[in-house]
């Protein structure tokens, strides 16, 4: 089978692969129905993920049917639909019993598809873990509703419920990329009073006004006097998921003394934490990898039709044209929001 792999820093190719078959007696094997091009696939190909091992099949996000089982699995049969979690881990080591499963301690815990083993962005692909990684998805969800559900849409779940939002809040999402569109659907689940988001770009800006209308839009320019009118002089909560050289900085500026900022960016670079700057202000910092232990949970709000990521799916690419889509995606061509991959 065909499989985009990263082969080395910067070089990224479509390799003809074996199928994969069961090793432990909790893998599943599943038919990939629709994948996702994700921006971590991006670091990896940067070379900035160091635990990427060269010769990996790229891809964490991704729905297909279970072809096959091991004899441990009890979740899921072969013939069911799924979303595939980015993370696989066991559930039961002392990360994983808290929820921390992005630090659990197997081998192949926490990211290890599309990174560290085989991933997503191939007809076929070896879960490990299967009871823990794979969620049901319901009859009257289809793909396209359910590819997001696994990653990105969990990151926005996870980041939502870690800000600590409170009702009637104010809360800040830095980015309208993927993962912050995400992160806004979730955290209008805690109900805020304000939502806003900033983003630079004024297509994705155009394109949250069309589609998240309970959102208030702005430019960075614009954030912090925008913030600085709420209330308590800042934003309760902020959530930073664009990742952009400065948008750290802009985050915790428009936070409010003593508010929570969430970190769900993942950076190219390291970010200065100017201790003297902040002295007072009392900020509280959580950052990190998404803990993807609610993607049940995330598949019933998406059938309720509380989550709604269809429209992200700008571009879809047949696999064998991986490449195009990766530089479309990549070079932020033609409104592209995400790219979807059919193998
Ligand atoms: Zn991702
Ligand atoms: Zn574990």
């Amino acid at each position: 089978m065909l499989a985009y792999t990263y082969v080395a820093k910067g070089d990224l190719r479509l390799v003809q692969k074996p199928e994969p078959s069961l090793v432990n007696d909790t893998d599943a094997i599943v038919e990939i129905t629709l994948s996702s091009v994700c921006t971590s696939d991006l670091h990896i190909r940067h070379g900035e993920v160091p635990r990427a091992v060269p010769g990996v099949t790229l891809g964490h996000e991704a729905v297909g049917v279970v072809r096959e089982v091991g004899s441990a699995v009890r979740k899921v049969r072969p013939g069911d639909r799924v979303a595939i979690n980015v993370e696989t881990f066991c559930g039961e080591c002392f990360f994983c019993r808290r929820g921390w499963v992005n630090n659990c301690t197997l081998p192949d815990g926490g990211w290890a598809l599309g990174c560290r083993i085989d991933g997503l962005q191939a007809k076929y692909a070896r879960v490990p873990m299967a009871d823990n990684g794979l969620s049901l998805i319901p009859d009257d969800v289809d793909d396209l509703h359910a590819l997001f559900v696994g990653d990105i849409l969990a990151t926005g779940y996870w980041a939502a419920k870690i800000a600590e939002i409170e009702r009637a809040s104010s809360v800040a999402v830095i980015g309208a990329g993927p993962t912050g569109i995400c992160v806004l659907q979730c955290a209008k689940l805690y109900s805020p009073d304000r939502l806003i988001v900033c983003e630079k770009d004024a297509s994705r800006r155009d394109f949250v006004k069309r589609n998240y209308p309970y959102a208030q839009v702005c430019s960075p320019e614009e954030l912090p006097a925008l913030c600085a009118a709420l209330p308590h002089g800042g934003a309760d909560s902020v959530i930073e998921a664009a990742g952009g050289d400065d948008t750290f900085e802009t985050a915790w500026r428009c936070a409010r003394p003593n508010a929570v900022v969430t970190i769900v960016a993942m950076y190219g670079k390291p970010q200065a934490l100017p201790l003297p700057d902040m002295y007072g202000k009392n900020l509280t910092f959580k950052t990190g990898g998404v803990d993807g232990c609610d993607c049940d949970a995330i598949l019933k709000l998406v059938a309720e039709g509380k989550l709604d990521t269809s429209s992200l799916v700008t571009h879809t690419f047949p696999l064998s044209s991986a490449n195009e889509a990766y530089s479309l995606f990549e070079g932020r061509k033609d409104g592209v929001i995400k790219v979807a991959l059919k193998p």
